[in-house]
């Protein structure tokens, strides 16, 4: 199954997705991650990428879809993807269409004055990868999985939240009716716990 999750930033698409690509045998692809490793790892993409990504802003469409392009080809791929975070403009839809259009979308609806809490107290463990509300931690450093380092994201800062919900709603809400337009669109509330997301998502699918 060819899959993507649609949503604005702390939606909670990278959560789900690592649940239900579990599930479904398909490999997660988040282009965020992809992008913080090509970082990290100081690739051409990397720096290219990172004051976009540091300002809250879009990474350009070429840029992102050459990158997704190469990893659609990927073996892992052949049972089909789950995307998160991909596309994010109608441009990068229109190029996703031509590389291996998706069968379903999925977007996980949050309000925004939900989002803001979410974001600022998101977590992510620096070993195991996992994400966490800080709210959640009985050690606001400490991993309850693995005991990893637990670090907050450079762009969950409020200044650079509120670029990005801007970014999502001028460049990547149109999606929606990209989407609606082909019949691919589902909709789920992502405003409700973790297990009951999971659950209206797969319900979605059937
Ligand atoms: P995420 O982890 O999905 O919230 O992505 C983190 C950041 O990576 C975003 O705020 C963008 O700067 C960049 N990014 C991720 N995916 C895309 C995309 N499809 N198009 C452009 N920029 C992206």
């Amino acid at each position: 199954m060819k899959l993507i999750f649609l949503g604005p930033p702390g939606a909670g698409k990278g959560t789900q997705a690592a649940g239900v690509s579990a599930h479904l045998g398909v490999p997660h692809i988040s282009t965020g991650d992809m992008f913080r490793s090509a970082i990290s790892n100081q690739t051409p993409t990397g720096l290219e990428a990172k004051r976009y990504i540091d300002a809250g802003q879009l990474v350009p469409d070429s840029v992102t879809i050459a990158m997704v392009r190469e990893r659609l080809a990927m073996d892992d791929c052949k049972a089909g993807y789950l995307l998160d975070g991909f596309p994010r403009t109608v441009e990068q839809a229109i190029a996703l269409d031509e590389i291996s259009a998706p069968d379903a979308v999925v977007d996980i609806d949050v309000p925004d004055e939900r989002l803001l809490s979410r974001l600022t107290g998101r977590r992510i463990c620096g070993k195991c990868h996992g994400t966490f509300h800080i709210s959640k931690l009985a050690d606001a450093h400490t991993c309850p999985v693995c005991g990893g380092e637990v670090y907050q994201r450079s762009d969950d800062m409020p200044e650079t939240i509120a670029t990005r919900l801007k970014a999502y709603h001028e460049s990547t809400e149109p999606l929606i009716g990209y989407y609606t337009g082909l019949g691919k669109l589902r909709r789920v509330n992502g405003d409700n716990q973790l297990e009951e997301v999971f659950k209206a998502i797969l319900a979605s699918l059937e």
